[in-house]
């Protein structure tokens, strides 16, 4: 699960904002303000990035835009110099959080500080839609000792450094700015399959208390590669296409929750630890079927960086442009029922990766969890 705790979209508003009244207060020359307010169209452009989660509106401008009249032809390509900025801006990661934390006690002060800004939220009643996430924050967090766990987290780091070293910068800013590891009470498999959280622009993930050591080792193993995405710059999906131009999808949030726990699962495995389930199902399998596709070394490199560019190409060749586009904009459960129909379209033949252990597992997984939720009534 991931969690954002600033509010970007506000302080992005404020910025913006102080920038127009900056501008309409002052008598500036006119090249002057050409380039204020092509700070403001930056601005605005990344407010609505943010609130529509995936730049689609961008994109969406960018196509349309082709159909413009002469006049607005240079506003395309100011759109287009402002999505390659974007681009640029994006493909180099996150060196290191805004906010580190020295060690577990800092660490752990910043979850008081989570339970009770969620106890705030819910007095004010503000995000409605959240409440149940909220009262199972607010009720009973606490964080407690568990050294089985931290022993585990040291593993899982120096696993890390070995399994993800087709990737440089993420090493090297995992061994910099490592991630500190809290277990605390509240049940988080309530509200995310993974039973953790990975708490965006920090170095603090959290895993809810289990006793059983697989169970933990699975959950601190996800909840590490999450932050190491981050770190990589792996959240925000972009590619270039065949001419060159740069096309941005962030905030797919299913996906990358595949992408993880598919390679939570190959990291376990391959060091002989065997999950007891697998997370985010539907998800996961979409993202094997993709790594089947588009390569081990690509897809993990593509989880990574955020940098599709190479796992798109390979999967729009073998399964017809503008596919893998076209899973980004769906749901997990209709991407995978359109891959599916793809491949089998494609005369590319999957009863190999249906057979496999982890598509096999996930089924397994999956039937286990409608049992449970028939037995307490959730839908
Ligand atoms: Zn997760």
């Amino acid at each position: 699960m991931v969690q954002k705790l600033k509010d970007p979209v506000e302080e992005a508003v404020i910025k913006a904002e102080r920038r127009i009244v900056d501008i309409v207060s002052q008598p500036i020359a006119i090249p002057v303000a050409r380039e204020l307010e092509k700070g403001i169209v930056i601005a605005q452009t990344r407010i609505h990035e943010i609130v529509n989660g995936q730049g689609k509106k961008v994109n969406a401008f960018l196509e349309n835009a082709q159909n413009e009249k002469p006049g607005k032809r240079s506003d395309l390509i100011e759109k287009n110099v402002l999505l390659n900025q974007m681009y640029n801006d994006l493909d180099g990661g996150n060196e290191k959080p805004p906010t580190v934390f020295k060690n577990e006690a800092e660490a752990a002060q910043h979850s008081k500080e989570i339970y009770e800004r969620f106890k705030k939220e819910k007095q004010n009643n503000l995000e409605r839609a959240l409440d149940t996430v909220i009262s199972i924050f607010s009720s009973s967090g606490t964080t407690i000792k568990d050294d089985e766990s931290q022993k585990i987290h040291k593993q899982v780091q120096n696993m890390l450094a070995k399994e993800l070293v087709l990737v440089p910068k993420v090493t090297e800013r995992l061994t910099s700015t490592p991630p500190i590891l809290t277990v605390e009470t509240i049940e988080f498999e309530r509200v995310s399959d993974s039973g953790g959280q990975n708490n965006i622009d920090t170095n603090h993930i959290m895993i809810g208390q289990t006793t059983a050591h697989n169970e933990k080792f699975h959950r601190i193993l996800h909840e590490n590669l999450h932050y190491a995405a981050y770190l990589g710059g792996g959240y925000d999906y972009r590619w270039r296409n065949e001419q060159n131009e740069p096309a941005i999808r962030n905030n797919v949030i299913w996906f990358h929750e595949g992408l993880t726990e598919l390679t939570t699962q190959d990291i376990a495995r391959k060091n002989n630890i065997v999950p007891d389930k697998i997370n985010y199902v539907t998800a996961t399998i979409t993202a094997y079927y993709i790594q089947q596709l588009g390569g081990k070394e690509n897809t993990l490199k593509a989880y990574l960086t955020g940098d599709l560019t190479e796992v798109r190409s390979t999967i729009n060749q073998k399964l017809g442009a503008g596919t893998l586009e076209q899973l980004l904009d769906l749901q997990p459960r209709e991407a995978l029922k359109i891959l599916r129909e793809k491949v089998d379209t494609a005369g590319i033949d999957r009863s190999k990766w249906d057979q496999s252990d982890l598509v096999q597992n996930a089924i397994v997984s999956n039937e286990r969890l409608s049992k449970e939720r028939e037995k307490s009534g959730n839908r």
